[in-house]
Order: structure tokens, then C-alpha cells, then sequence
């Protein structure tokens, strides 16, 4: 690979999720961090915070470092710590008198001073362009869909086994991945796949009136239901989930299995939002096909453009 590459949050180690590796003392001496820590807001949000931060500090400093350390044509930096912190304390944005509302204030304060630090070196032809691939809002409630599915006998786990998806039982029509991807169990795709293939239009439309109906507190749950060719494309659509759903305001979608209720509330406050990303740049080289409303897969053709072009 020709370049620098650290990878994110992902990874299961640090020294391998490093290119080259001759970058990672200095990384380590820097004291950076794949992600931040999220066990410690289960246990301390005190703790959660200055792990935030110094996880903050250490990246931008990274970047710092590497921004002269290659002759680069695309530097891309990317900030989870936001992702983690709307997650546990959206209650502390929504309220102005919450004990962590003006901690929660001054971490995108740092995210805005390291844009504005990052648009400062930038020379005169450099696009710089922002994204984020999701948005957020306020968590009501937790919806377990795979609980949803055994409930309603479309999932079933074998006698005495522990209720793990590696447990699925053939009687099993359909399961869900995290968020709420639903899978066809069919047979001959997956061990215990039951399903053949001309059943599986009968199995969706019977899924689709299961999740069109679903209600939690007598308020609907499910805002849209794709069918993967409506939303994928490309060699890996078979592998793509049949169905994916997407939530009403406030639901969060889960795939877990061990749940014991339909519905619940972890310690999560605050939810992705498919429809909340943001693109913005602020270069006048905008290919004239580039979209009115890209997808995040637009901003990948958008930089290859830029990048071709300079
Ligand atoms: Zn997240």
C-alpha cells in the first residue's frame, strides 16, 4: 500500500491495525487510540468523558504528525468519539441543566477547533470536503427484532441450546443481524437453512405484514422496509440482507437475541438516523453529474474525481 493507513474501531489490534509499522512507537508515544473506551460509561460517565478527551487529544496530535510526514494526496481523519458520545449522553445535548451538557457542548467545540485548524493549512486548490455517515437523535425505546421473530414463530434456537444465531434451530424461517437486517433462512445458504427457494417470496410478504403492523406502546415502529435490490447493488448483493428496516422517530433496532421483551431502554440515550448525514465541501471542481442528494457512496467517486483532477 502506498501510503499511511491506521485503522479504526474495528480492529482487535492496535500494532496490526498500523501501516507501516515503522509508525507505531511514534503513534504509541502519542498515545493514540483506536476508539474510545465505551466500557467506561457503563461503569463511571466521569471516567467515559476523560477517556473521550484523551483519546481526542491523542488523534489530533496524530494528525498533526502525519500531515507532514508523506507527500499525500488525501488525508482523511475520522472522528468517533462523537458517535460515542450522542450515544450516552444525547439526554445531556437535549438538556441544558444535565450535569454533562456543557462537557457534551465542548467536545464538538474541539471537533470544530480541529476542522478550523485542518482548513488553515489547507493550500488554495484543496477541496476539503465533510461527512458523516449517519445522524442522531433521541432514543426512546430499544426494539429487539429478534425476539419479535421468535415470538411470532419465525425463529426458533435448538432444545437446551444457549439463544445464539450459531444455535439456530431448522425449523427457523428468517433471522436478524444488527441493526435489523433480516435474513431468509434458506436452504443450502446457511447450515440449518430451511427455507427453499420458492417459498422464500411467501416468507418475505408475511415478514413485511409482520413489521408493517408492529407497534410498541401503541405507536408504529417500523418506518420502511427495502427489499435488498431496492438499496444494494454490486457482486455482494447476495450476501446483503433480505429485508432491512428502517425505524420509526425514537425506536432503536437491535439484533440481539438474548433480550427478554420486545422492547426495552439500555443505557444508550441517543440513536443513529439514516436521513441526519451531512456532506459538505468546499470545492468549486464539483464533477456537473455528481448528485443533488448524494449517498455516502458518492462521496467515494467524489474524491477519486478531486483527486484525478488535481
Ligand atoms: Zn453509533
Amino acid at each position: 500500500m502506498n501510503g499511511v493507513h491506521i485503522s479504526g474501531f474495528v480492529s482487535i489490534d492496535f500494532e496490526r491495525s498500523i501501516h507501516p509499522k515503522s509508525l507505531v512507537p511514534q503513534l504509541k508515544k502519542l498515545d493514540y487510540r483506536l476508539d474510545v473506551d465505551a466500557q467506561k460509561a457503563h461503569k463511571d460517565l466521569n471516567l467515559f468523558l476523560e477517556d473521550l478527551n484523551e483519546t481526542l487529544t491523542a488523534r489530533i496530535k496524530a494528525i498533526e504528525y502525519l500531515w507532514n510526514y508523506t507527500d499525500w494526496q488525501v488525508f482523511m481523519p475520522t472522528f468517533t468519539g462523537t458517535d460515542r458520545l450522542m450515544h450516552f449522553l444525547w439526554s445531556a445535548y437535549d438538556d441544558k441543566d444535565h450535569k454533562y451538557h456543557n462537557d457534551f457542548l465542548d467536545h464538538f467545540r474541539q471537533i470544530d477547533q480541529v476542522v478550523g485548524d485542518i482548513y488553515s493549512k489547507l493550500a488554495e486548490n484543496d477541496a476539503l470536503i465533510m461527512l458523516s455517515d449517519h445522524g442522531f437523535e433521541r432514543l426512546e425505546k430499544d426494539v429487539y427484532i429478534n425476539h419479535l421473530l421468535v415470538s411470532e414463530g419465525f425463529l426458533t434456537f435448538k432444545p437446551n441450546a444457549e439463544p445464539k444465531l450459531v444455535n439456530i434451530d431448522s425449523a427457523t424461517k428468517a433471522f436478524a443481524l444488527d441493526p435489523a437486517r433480516i435474513y431468509i433462512n434458506q436452504k443450502g445458504k446457511y447450515p440449518a437453512g430451511s427455507v427453499e427457494a420458492g417459498d422464500k417470496d411467501a416468507c418475505l410478504k408475511d415478514l413485511e405484514n409482520l413489521f408493517q403492523s408492529l407497534q410498541v406502546d401503541g405507536i408504529k415502529v417500523i418506518k420502511h422496509i427495502y427489499r435488498k435490490q431496492d438499496i444494494y447493488a454490486g457482486p455482494y448483493l447476495q450476501d446483503a440482507g433480505d429485508l432491512v428496516l428502517i425505524a420509526e422517530k425514537g425506536f432503536n433496532l437491535k439484533g440481539a437475541t438474548t433480550a427478554r421483551e420486545l422492547a426495552g431502554k439500555g443505557p444508550f440515550t441517543g440513536k443513529h438516523t439514516y436521513q441526519d448525514a451531512f456532506l459538505l465541501l468546499n470545492s468549486k471542481d464539483i464533477p456537473p453529474s455528481f448528485s443533488d442528494h448524494p449517498s455516502v457512496i458518492d462521496a467515494g467517486k467524489l474524491i477519486k474525481s478531486l483527486v484525478t483532477n488535481s
